[in-house]
């Protein structure tokens, strides 16, 4: 069997979907494919978006896939000292909502559909050819092959993304670039305040952090990300061990498991080739910093989408018609996460005592409107590492 189309994109992640979307929205005809059989399950994500990000994608919270609203942060220093940032000072990312993502992920799904895009679920790609204009997708769907020829496809197949390699990109990323994540999703936890996000730096979580998103009542989502290049523990051991060690999970239960990468490199250089684009995760568009992707990747996925169908069209799916794509991305997303690169490679280079004299020297500070750049601007006056390091970029 063969099926045409425009736009194939593959993935019902936020990114997929919100390629989807727009690419239908602007008259495209668009097929979606995912292979779950239930797109957004199981989630393999912490479920914090900040409220700008869903504010720029015109997205309308709703009580159906929101579970908690946040007023603040909690950061906690290796001795548990903390540092606490309320919600009128906190413009931070990943800090405005805690999401349920199985909901979530069908919602934008169901947007892509409302738009006009075809979805198939249970749908797995499997291969994909170039033949003249067009690109051939091997798909499988119960146990029967198929093929999808489209004028353009969009790979947005999550962090360990094959389809990019298959269109010729160069996708691999090094181990120093992929946190390796272990999460809880726990009932019975008690949170130091159960309406703040909660991160814990230094060596319980080495290369990355550990945190508690509060979900409501007293569920929260209790987890780790760590670089392989800097332990010799999996992620999943560390995990175990802070929550045998933190306070608020003394009395807590796992009621599921999550295990997955999450690229934290900054933007593969390379985001289209001909009648090709790559987003989301896939693309390594995942905050450096903070390890967040879903407003990224639905970011990128509407310049995807929206340049995609330009290009059909146009009539021009050349990897030169495409490019507008990584332009749009580079200004802006990727020229942010250059910036957050080098911030993250300063905090990795702190030791478990300078975490607690920083986190101590910011006890004493009165903090206004806090977003990253004004905590990187107290920071270098606290600490003389973070002048030489980060002095340049601010
Ligand atoms: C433990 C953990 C915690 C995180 N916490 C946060 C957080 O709090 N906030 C935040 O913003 N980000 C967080 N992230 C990152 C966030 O989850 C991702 O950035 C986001 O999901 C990226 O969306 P995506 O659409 O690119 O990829 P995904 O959500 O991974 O979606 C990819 C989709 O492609 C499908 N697929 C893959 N291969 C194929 C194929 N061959 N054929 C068909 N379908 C295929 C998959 O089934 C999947 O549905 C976290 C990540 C991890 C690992």
């Amino acid at each position: 069997m063969l099926i045409e189309t425009d736009i194939l994109v593959i993935g019902a992640g936020p990114a997929g979907s919100s390629a989807a979307k727009h690419a239908a929205l602007n008259g495209s005809e668009v097929i979606l494919i995912d292979k779950k059989s239930e797109i957004g399950a199981p989630k393999r994500c912490a479920e914090g978006v900040s409220k700008e990000g869903l504010k720029k994608l015109k997205i309308e919270p709703s009580s159906r896939w929101v579970t908690k609203e946040l007023s603040g942060v909690l950061m906690k220093a290796p001795n548990g000292t903390s540092v606490w940032l309320n919600e009128e000072k906190v413009k931070l990312p990943e800090a405005g909502y805690i999401l349920e993502r199985k909901v979530f992920d069908k919602h934008m799904a169901m947007d892509a559909a409302r738009a006009g895009a075809k979805i198939m679920v249970k749908t797995l790609a499997t291969g994909l050819e170039r033949k003249d204009d067009s690109l051939i997708v091997t798909a499988e769907t119960m146990g029967e092959e198929f093929k999808i020829k489209a004028k353009i496809v969009i790979g947005a197949d999550g962090p360990e993304s094959r389809v990019g390699r298959w269109a010729g990109l160069k996708t691999t990323i090094k181990p120093k670039n992929m946190e390796s994540c272990a999460q809880f999703e726990m009932a019975g936890v008690k949170m130091d305040d159960p309406d703040s996000i909660e991160f814990h730096f230094g060596s319980v979580a080495p290369g990355g952090y550990a945190w508690l998103f509060p979900k409501g009542d007293d569920i929260a989502n209790v987890g780790l990300g760590i670089l392989t290049t800097e332990t010799d523990k999996s992620a999943y051991q560390h995990l175990l061990e802070f929550v045998e060690n933190c306070p608020a999970t003394q009395n807590a239960q796992p009621v599921e498991l999550n295990i997955g990468g999450d690229p934290v490199g900054g933007m593969l250089k390379e985001l289209v080739t001909d009648n090709f684009m790559i987003v989301g995760d896939a693309a390594s568009q995942v905050n450096p910093l903070t390890g967040g992707g879903i407003i990224s990747a639905m970011e990128a996925g509407l310049y995807a989408g929206q340049v995609a169908a330009q290009a059909i069209r146009d009539d021009d799916c050349s990897k030169a018609k495409l490019k507008k794509y990584q332009e749009r991305c580079e200004e802006n997303i990727g020229k942010k996460f250059k910036r957050d690169l080098k911030v993250k490679e300063y905090l990795l280079s702190l030791s478990d005592e300078e975490l607690n004299s920083i986190a101590e020297a910011f006890q004493d500070i009165e903090l206004e409107n806090i977003n990253t750049a004004e905590l990187i601007k107290n920071l270098i006056k606290v600490s003389p590492k973070a002048l030489l390091k980060l002095g340049k970029l601010f």
